[in-house]
């Protein structure tokens, strides 16, 4: 067998489920997360220390989706801590305010089922990062100004019921502008590549300011779901962010929580796409790997949980795939904060039908 062939060998190999799909693992799993929670990271994943709201996020979120219990009076405080006189929230001690910091700590607090009513107001944090292109910049000391950070943004706005300091009118602009056409995906800015991280923000920013019929039309929109189809790669199930690049745990989520905020989720392989996450899942320690054979790290773990959740029929009873939280923790903050027109309205409709 010539060395091409054997390479060829171990990556379909690699593709073949190791579990039964209907295995869920939550033992393995729930064990895996905690060690976030209570443990210093290790070494290997030392470059994430400055973003320890998103970990905790992502450790909080898979539980609460796994139905498991949350150390709401140890976590609760130490988020609380972290928002500053700007109002935005850091990653950890020293670190600069950062907008996905703050929306990691938002969403980490509704998922604890906390009390938003206790966050300082954001709108000088807001005032001071969106750009006159409505783009924002990521924190005030960073060049990065993008749709990933005009996303975070508007929910973080959506989830404190205040979008003061925000030009919501050119927040939307932006996101459009960053449609293409050609192959009806979103790059991070516009004239820049298309990308399921990309899409993923700028279709769930869109709705989340009940704007995506607004600024796209129908047709618009049907390209945008060709463009995630076309992403779950034929054989092993899972999702690529761009054409010819390999599926990735991660993808699952950008790309199927998008179909699903378009309202085509039946569109999703879910047979398929569970067979792929079984591949990534990592079966000694729990968790998933960006890929089959990779270690498994809080990121493409956590996806892989939202992922799961996406291959089931019922997804959209237990997930909210604009915010990225369960669908009980997102019912219990809409509860407790009612939201007024124009955005809770926008955020019901079904937009692109
Ligand atoms: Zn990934």
């Amino acid at each position: 067998m010539s060395s091409q062939e054997i390479v060829r060998t171990k990556l379909f190999s690699a593709y073949e489920p190791r579990f039964s799909p209907n295995e869920h693992h939550t033992t393995l799993h729930t064990r895996y997360f905690s060690i976030f929670i209570h443990k210093l990271l290790p070494e290997r994943l030392s470059s994430l220390d400055a973003s320890r709201a998103m970990i905790l996020l992502f450790c909080l979120n898979a539980l609460d989706l796994l139905h498991q219990p949350l150390p709401s009076p140890t976590a609760l405080p130490w988020i609380l801590s972290r928002q500053q006189s700007s109002g935005g929230f850091d990653g950890g001690p020293l670190i600069e305010a950062h907008l996905a910091m703050t929306y990691s700590s938002l969403v980490a607090l509704v998922t604890l089922r906390g009390d938003l009513s206790v966050v300082r107001p954001l709108k000088s944090l807001f005032t001071s990062l969106q750009l006159p292109d409505g783009s924002f910049r990521a924190a005030l000391r960073s060049g990065e100004a993008d749709a990933r950070f005009v996303f975070s943004a508007l929910a973080s706005a959506w989830l404190v019921r205040d979008f003061d300091g925000i030009d919501t009118h050119t927040a939307a602009h932006f996101l459009a502008a960053c449609f293409n056409a050609q192959d009806g995906g979103f790059g991070l800015r516009p004239g820049l590549e298309s990308h399921g991280g990309a899409t993923y923000c700028c279709v769930a920013g869109l709705r989340l300011l009940g704007a995506l019929h607004e600024v796209l039309d129908a047709v618009q929109c049907r390209r945008i779901v060709d463009f995630c189809v076309t992403r779950q790669v034929a054989g092993s199930g899972g999702f690529n962010g761009r054409a010819n690049k390999p599926p990735d745990t991660c993808y699952a989520f950008w790309i199927g929580a998008t179909l699903q905020n378009l309202g085509y989720d039946r569109f999703i392989d879910r047979q398929g796409l569970a067979s792929f996450l079984d591949t990534t899942f990592d079966p000694m320690m729990g968790g998933f790997g960006k890929t089959p054979g990779e270690m498994p790290d809080p990121l493409h773990s956590h996806f892989g949980i939202c992922a799961r959740v996406l291959t089931r029929e019922d997804s959209s009873q237990h997930f909210d795939t604009c915010l990225g939280m369960s669908k009980r923790a997102f019912d219990t903050h809409v509860t407790k904060h009612p939201i007024s027109k124009p955005y809770y309205q926008g955020y019901e409709m079904n937009l692109c039908c």
